[in-house]
């Protein structure tokens, strides 16, 4: 079997599928490897460099997509609406795709796949079990989104992060506000902490207290409960009602932050609104805002995807791929993602689909020609 790495083709993607470190591994599981050339360009890995890991380049992208059977990807089509339906016309029949494809966003392209005889598995879909831990795709890049969101509020904030006592006077550090203690959050607490601002932490899930209380932050306890639990960790989606009073609540908190950064959000859900626009004109002046659910519609009313803004002395910031930023470490992260899940999947070169495996079942999309996921069939209005 031929595993192949596609050059990655949506704007500004700069990780790529497979490091040539991880070439080695699928060549043990009896795989042949193909890269695009210049597939790893962009994350500082160069066509060498995998060609001394043993993978064979690939100038022309046609060819490649039309001898792989297994397709490796970071966005796959359904990431973005104009994914050339030539391209996956020129796929070979029963190909297999791995990437992160939007699935439940993107229900029709997930039919488009089935219809052209595609297996997908859907790396945001990996179910979040002991077992799957180094698969886990969803939590390396949040992890990573975490980081680089404190870096660009330090960088749009116009105050300095750390104490510090100079001989022209004592610098107060920063107040940084964490907003949703996820895998993101927990990431931006512990960044800001090592950059030696105050931080403080809330989160619909009052079990994260103790988490967000060991990287050194305090956790903020409003006086509202969740409505509705969520499962496997997850927040659940809550009423209007509950995010207004939400929102009233956090509002006097939020007053006195240097930097906001917001990461909550609930899965396959528009991202819940906790800083409305009138919430905005509350915020010190000088403020930002990084809103991490910019792609999810947004925690901040006024968040534009990807766009920075300005109101009222308040810096919004709506940043898309914040992973990309840290290419080359994502690049690294999701690639032994890949590789591990790529070894469940093949034994011996050959692929060896067992349905009743749990990670196998939680991430195939569409598998001999149906969509045969219960939450895209959901999503599309089919299923119940
Ligand atoms: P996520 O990206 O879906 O959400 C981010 C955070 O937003 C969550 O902590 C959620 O509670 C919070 N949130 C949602 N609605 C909110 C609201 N209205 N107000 C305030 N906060 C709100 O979540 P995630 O980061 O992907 O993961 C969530 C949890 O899953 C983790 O904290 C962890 O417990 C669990 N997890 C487990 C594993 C594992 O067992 N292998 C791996 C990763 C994550």
């Amino acid at each position: 079997m031929i595993a192949a790495v596609i050059k990655e083709s949506f704007p500004g993607e700069k990780r790529v599928a497979l490091i040539p470190r991880n070439v080695t591994a699928l060549s043990q599981a009896g795989l042949d490897v193909m890269v695009e050339s210049g597939a790893g360009e962009a994350s500082l890995h160069a066509d060498s460099e995998y060609e001394k890991a043993g993978a064979r380049v690939e100038t022309d992208r046609g060819a490649l997509l039309s001898e792989t059977d297994l397709l490796l990807t970071v966005r796959g089509p359904g990431a973005f609406a104009d994914f050339p339906s030539e391209e996956l016309d020129r796929l070979k029949k029963g190909a297999i795709l791995i990437g992160f494809l939007e699935p439940l966003a993107e229900p029709e392209t997930m039919q488009a796949l089935a219809s052209r005889g595609v297996t997908a598995f859907a790396m945001e879909l990996v179910p979040r079990i002991t077992r799957a831990q180094s698969m886990d795709a969803l939590s390396s890049m949040a992890s990573i989104a975490g980081y680089e969101a404190v870096l660009l509020g330090a960088e749009h904030s116009p105050k300095m992060f750390p104490m510090q006592i100079t001989a022209a006077g004592t610098i107060t550090p920063a107040k940084v506000f964490v907003l949703g203690a996820g895998v993101a959050g927990l990431q931006a607490i512990a960044t800001a902490r090592r950059l030696g601002a105050l931080v403080e932490a809330y989160d619909i899930r009052p079990v994260v207290k103790e988490e967000v209380e060991s990287l050194g932050a305090r956790f903020v306890e409003l006086e509202i409960e969740a409505e509705a639990e969520g499962q496997g960790g997850y927040a659940a989606a809550q009423s209007e009602e509950f995010q207004r009073r939400q929102r009233r609540l956090l509002a006097e908190r939020l007053a006195s932050a240097d930097v906001v950064i917001t990461t909550a959000a609930v899965p396959g859900k528009r991202a819940p609104i906790l800083i409305s626009a009138d919430m905005t004109e509350h915020l010190r002046p000088g403020a930002v805002v990084i809103d991490l659910a910019a792609e999810k519609g947004g925690n901040c009313e006024l968040t534009r995807t990807g766009e920075t803004m300005r109101y009222q002395g308040v810096t919004i910031v709506g940043p898309v791929n914040l992973p990309s930023r840290a290419a080359y470490h994502a690049s690294q992260m999701y690639s032994k993602n890949i590789a591990t899940f790529v070894d469940l999947l093949v034994k011996g070169g050959d692929l060896t689909l067992d349905l009743e495996d749990e990670i196998i079942k939680g991430t195939l999309v569409t598998h001999q020609g149906r969509v045969v996921h219960s939450a895209v069939l959901k999503a599309s209005g089919q299923g119940d």
